[in-house]
């Protein structure tokens, strides 16, 4: 089995945009991002912004993302939101173990599980966030980290249902500093995960997309997607930018 092949760039809007300005922004985000056949878009509105911009997605080639989820279908849990309701919305991805909500709120790599099983049990496709701190790389246990963060998220997770996962490598102290990792060391942390994903789930480990995330732009999505390894981005700040996110979505490729 081969990794899905067209590469997915999937626009992170974080805590930005009302429903109002996020309807706006996609009637103009949609022609620019729309025309291309080998290549697959999405993007992550807040929750309140989710029914808005549901119809107009609906209508368009870019997929519909949801930025968390929690993992009970329903209940008591005052301020969460169910797998159910985002596919009740159209929802076909959701981000989980995003680094700001592990540092901000405390998300655990237990929790983080927990919401990946949730998503599949609900036909939703988890993209499970990974990266080590700055602090990680520099005593040379990044690979460490990042290989701990995803056997612990992918946890009983079956082998049938690994096709429906992505994995996005987001080094930390690359998210929203403008300072990138490098394609040759973000290639040598995907050949990492590509060989835990193989060794967990065979061939069909081999299927997984492995995305990108850090501070990519319209500057530097080029050299990332010429990078082995490099199967799609996830991008924050930039993708709440007109010209830098159709110039990330239009990224050039060497035939
Ligand atoms: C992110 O939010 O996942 C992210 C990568 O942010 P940024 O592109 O702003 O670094």
């Amino acid at each position: 089995m081969t990794v899905e092949a067209r590469p997915l760039v999937l626009g992170n809007w974080k805590m930005n945009l009302t429903a109002r300005e996020a309807v706006a922004y996609l009637r103009d985000l949609l022609p620019r991002v729309s025309g291309y056949a080998d290549r697959e878009v999405a993007v992550a509105p807040p929750f309140t912004a989710l029914p808005a911009v549901a119809p107009l997605l609906k209508e368009s080639p870019v997929g519909l993302a949801a930025q968390d989820l929690f993992w009970e279908s329903e209940g008591a849990y005052t301020g969460e939101i169910s797998p159910l309701m985002l596919q009740d919305l159209g929802v076909t991805y959701v981000l989980v173990g995003h680094s700001e909500r592990r540092r901000h709120l405390g998300e655990t790599d237990r929790m983080v599980n927990q919401k990946v099983l949730a998503a599949l049990r609900s036909g939703l496709r988890p993209v499970v966030c990974v990266g080590e701190q700055e602090a990680a790389r520099a005593s040379g246990r990044a690979r460490s980290v990042v290989r701990s963060q995803l056997l612990r998220a992918l946890s009983e997770v079956p082998r049938g249902e690994a096709s429906s996962l992505a994995i996005a490598y987001e080094p930390v102290w690359a998210i929203g500093t403008g300072r990138a990792a490098t394609p040759a060391d973000v290639s040598e942390m995907h050949a990492c995960i590509r060989s835990e994903l193989q060794r967990v789930y065979g061939e069909a480990g081999g299927a997984v997309r492995i995305l990108y995330g850090g501070s990519v732009s319209g500057g530097n999505i080029d050299a990332f997607m010429e990078s082995p390894g490099v199967e799609g981005v996830l991008v924050g700040g930039a993708s709440i930018r007109l010209d830098d996110f159709a110039r990330i979505v239009g990224f050039r490729r060497p035939a």
